[in-house]
C-alpha cells in the first residue's frame, strides 16, 4: 500500500493526494464533513427551562 492514495474520510473512497478536494474525494464529501463538524458544535445541550420562579 502506498501512502500516495489515501481514503476519504467520508465515504471511504481512494483519494489522489493531488486531488483539489484533499483528502476529500469530492466537494460533496468536504462539504459534509463541514456538516459533520458543525452539528457536532451545534448539538448543545438542551436543558429544560422550567425552573422558574412560579410564585411562592
Ligand atoms: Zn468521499
Amino acid at each position: 500500500m502506498s501512502e500516495k492514495q489515501r481514503r476519504c474520510p467520508i465515504c471511504g473512497r481512494a483519494v489522489e493526494s493531488g486531488a483539489p478536494e484533499f483528502p476529500f474525494c469530492s466537494p460533496r464529501c468536504r462539504t459534509r464533513d463541514l456538516a459533520n463538524w458543525a452539528s457536532g458544535i451545534y448539538r448543545v445541550p438542551v436543558k429544560p427551562d422550567q425552573d422558574e420562579d412560579d410564585g411562592s
